[in-house]
């Protein structure tokens, strides 16, 4: 797609013109229907079930904020709400894997250390 001001070559999708900031096409279009972005429901996925504890939880965030800078950029993207979600159970899971790891380890430790003396 072209600028139809400056004549630029520009990203499908884009709201406005990366070089002169005049409205693309795709802003004039009437949206039929937005698409989902994919990234905000890998997030949200992700944010329910982790997959892996901190990793899963830290890709969830990592996703949500992709897809809202992805869903800003993008006219016909939707999902920042499920993208928002996403980054808040992201941030939840996280924060309670990792209290729960400062919670369990040092014990685990400790009873390491007595059964050496046993
Ligand atoms: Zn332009």
């Amino acid at each position: 797609m072209y600028c139809s001001k400056c004549g630029k070559e520009i990203n499908e999708g884009v709201k406005f013109c990366p070089f002169c900031g005049f409205p693309s096409r795709e802003s004039f279009r009437v949206t039929t229907g937005t698409t989902t972005s994919g990234l905000a429901i890998a997030s949200l996925i992700l944010g329910i079930i982790p997959v892996i504890p901190i990793i899963g939880s830290i890709l969830a965030i990592s996703f949500g904020v992709k897809a809202r800078n992805k869903i800003k950029l993008y006219s016909d993207l939707g999902g920042e709400g499920i993208a928002i979600a996403g980054i808040i159970l992201g941030t939840i899971y996280l924060l309670v894997s990792l209290i729960s790891l400062i919670i369990v380890i040092p014990p685990l430790g400790r009873a390491k250390e007595q059964a050496r003396l046993l």
